[in-house]
């Protein structure tokens, strides 16, 4: 560790003033997890499930770049590890370097990004030390989490719902010197307050999971679910599936939530989730063959869920494992129903059968991340104590590569937390009181995982 990043981190701990902080000298080398161009090639013609990020994740110093006038430099106190995290560290679909040389191209401050080295990470919570000459809302000394919607407001495409910008990214996987590591560079647009209650690592794993699911469940641009409705959530304990089942129950609706294990199932009992569907206990094989779908296994979980929701179909399908279960989400959506997605963890090349979509009148909807509004609602519902972390484990960032592994092998529930500058779990609370008010809900899944 260099003296810079110690003074930082001391100064942080000692709740320093905001003048202090902003003086701090920067390092010239900051420690990150980061992946490298020149092994992108390392697990060609391995399975998927043999990639072990521990072999491509390093956490080594890389030079920190010169900041652009709308950016600012945050002290990562703690970051988490996303399915992107995933992605990028066994290069698939595939390697992130090509996002990073378009990015290059685009201008004078892109090119920052073009690197034989990537910094991962598209969450953190930390301190704002530097800010650009253009940034007006946040100073250093902020306390803050930052999402990953990283575009460029003069591009017109940006404005109205920035999500649909042509050249919208996701910070820490399309671009680089993400959040994995002791210091951070994002845009100003990226950042949102810290919710005061609390930790660090809790802080830190809200953001990109928590507003996916918000405009997925909750935005005019997703499937807005209103009071009543009852919402198929696929991997209802897992990083997006947690907080859709949140943000279902708290909007009046009824979650049906799918898991693949009892320990799981006991867990959404926990979290108030009534309806649940075990996958692996029913055994469901929709797939006959790697070319042919079962369509009486679709009919098996459609009656399933009739048996645990009132009679009913459901009306909307939170739908993010892909060719494994698609054709079944299509299916089982009630007539006049959506089918939402924002993934394919199991496969993009997807198979479904088109009259049960559109006889029966169904939308199947794409939907991506969230735009600053509807992260900016997200976090709120988090800082108000709404919506709560689904923080299960917590690695060091010299443990990336083991953290991205069991995230890998969905072996983790909820969200998996990693320490950066934070020397410890259980600190960055400032508002003790909201926080011993709401202990169990924050900790379930800390406490489920023992
Ligand atoms: P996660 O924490 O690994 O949770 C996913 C859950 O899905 C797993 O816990 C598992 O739950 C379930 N699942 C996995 N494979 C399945 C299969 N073949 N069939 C049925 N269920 C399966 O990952 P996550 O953070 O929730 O992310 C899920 C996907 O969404 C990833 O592909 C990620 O890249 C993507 N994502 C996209 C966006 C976006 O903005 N577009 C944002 C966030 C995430 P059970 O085993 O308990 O059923």
């Amino acid at each position: 560790m260099t003296t810079e990043i110690d003074a930082i981190r001391t100064a942080i701990l000692q709740g320093a003033p905001a003048d202090e902080l902003g003086a701090l000298p920067l390092p010239a080398g900051v420690r990150g997890a980061l992946v490298k161009a020149s092994e992108q090639e390392m697990f060609a013609g391995m399975a998927s499930e043999d990639k072990d990020p521990r072999t491509s994740v390093h956490v080594e110093d890389f030079p920190l770049p010169e900041l652009a006038p709308d950016e600012a430099v945050v002290a990562v106190m703690a970051s988490s590890i996303n399915f992107n995290t995933v992605w990028t560290s066994i290069f698939e679909p595939l390697p992130t370097f090509g996002f990073l040389k378009r990015l290059g191209k685009e201008s004078v401050w892109g090119a920052r990004h073009d690197q034989p080295f990537h910094v991962m990470g598209s969450d953190a919570a930390g301190v704002v030390l530097r800010v650009g000459s253009a940034v007006r809302s946040w100073k250093p000394g902020d306390t803050v989490t930052v999402h990953c919607n990283y575009l460029d407001d003069q591009d017109p495409t940006a404005h109205d719902d920035s999500m649909l910008a042509t050249n919208q990214r996701i910070w820490g996987f399309e671009s680089n010197y993400g959040g994995l590591a002791d210091l951070a560079i994002v845009k100003a647009n990226q950042i949102m307050p810290k919710p005061a209650h609390l930790t660090w690592e809790e802080a830190a794993v809200n953001a990109l999971c928590n507003s996916t699911s918000y405009r997925m469940i909750v935005s005019p641009n997703g499937s807005q679910m209103t009071q009543g409705q009852s919402v198929l959530v696929w991997g209802a304990t897992g990083g997006i599936g947690a907080y859709a089942c949140q943000y279902v129950l708290n909007g009046g609706g009824t979650p049906v939530g799918v898991v693949s294990s009892e320990s799981r199932a006991t867990l959404l009992n926990e979290m108030g989730v009534e309806s649940v569907i075990d996958r692996r206990a029913e055994g469901y094989k929709f797939w006959r063959s790697d070319t042919e779908q079962d369509p009486a296994e679709w009919r098996r979980l459609g009656k399933k869920i009739r048996e645990l929701n009132g009679g009913r179909d459901v009306d909307i399908v939170f739908e993010h494992p892909g060719r494994s279960t698609l054709g079944a989400s299509v299916f089982v959506a009630k007539r006049g129903g959506m089918i939402i997605t924002c993934a394919a963890t199991s496969g993009f090349m997807i198979e479904y059968d088109n009259r049960y979509l559109w006889m029966n009148l169904k939308t199947l909807k794409g939907c991506h991340f969230a735009n600053y509004r509807e992260a900016w609602e997200a976090n709120r519902a988090v800082c108000e104590g709404k919506v709560h972390p689904t923080l299960s484990k917590v690695y060091s960032l010299d443990q990336t590569g083991e953290a991205a592994l069991a995230v890998h092998r969905n072996e983790a529930e909820g969200k998996v937390g990693v320490l950066c500058l934070a020397p410890e779990e259980g600190l960055g609370v400032t508002d003790p009181e909201m926080r011993e008010r709401l202990l169990p809900q924050i900790t379930l899944f800390r406490r489920h995982a023992g």
